[in-house]
């Protein structure tokens, strides 16, 4: 197992009190918002301000070792899940994201009849859907 600062100086980036402790956040698991990334920094170092915060995490998204997603009409997430082209599913009720695992794998796992030439790398696949707790609660709104 890699430790925290040596995954950073693997991937090229200085290692700094603020990168450790967002790293850390980011291996509780989820996928988090930067709200929330900021409040659990907060109680591992003293004072970080969310710019510092949005400096860090796009540092280690360009990186790779977070992956960045931005479901339409929510705030952007945060995750340390990376590298294996998972997919989301996101509630329409609450916004909650889950992981959904790549059947193929590697990206792209869809392949476009006619790509207009491009060279395709990747298809960002969203599903959207209602969650338990958003399902039941339907039910009991009856
Ligand atoms: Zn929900
Ligand atoms: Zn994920
Ligand atoms: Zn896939």
């Amino acid at each position: 197992m890699q430790t925290a600062d040596e995954l950073l100086r693997a991937h090229g980036l200085r290692v700094t009190r603020p990168r450790l402790a967002v790293l850390d956040v980011l291996a509780g698991g989820g996928h988090l918002e930067v709200d929330e990334i900021a409040r659990q920094v907060r109680l591992r170092l003293d004072s970080v301000s969310t710019q510092a915060i949005y400096d860090v995490l796009g540092a280690l998204s360009r990186a790779g070792l977070a992956r960045r997603l931005e479901p339409a009409g929510s705030p952007a997430r945060f995750e340390a899940r990376v590298a294996d082209n998972h997919h989301h599913v996101v509630c329409r009720g609450c916004g909650e994201v889950a992981d959904i695992d790549c059947v193929v794998g590697q990206a792209p796992c869809l392949d476009p009849t006619n790509a207009s030439g491009y060279e395709v790398d990747e298809a960002e696949v969203t599903f959207w859907g209602l969650c338990p707790g958003c399902q039941s609660r339907r039910v009991n709104d009856h």
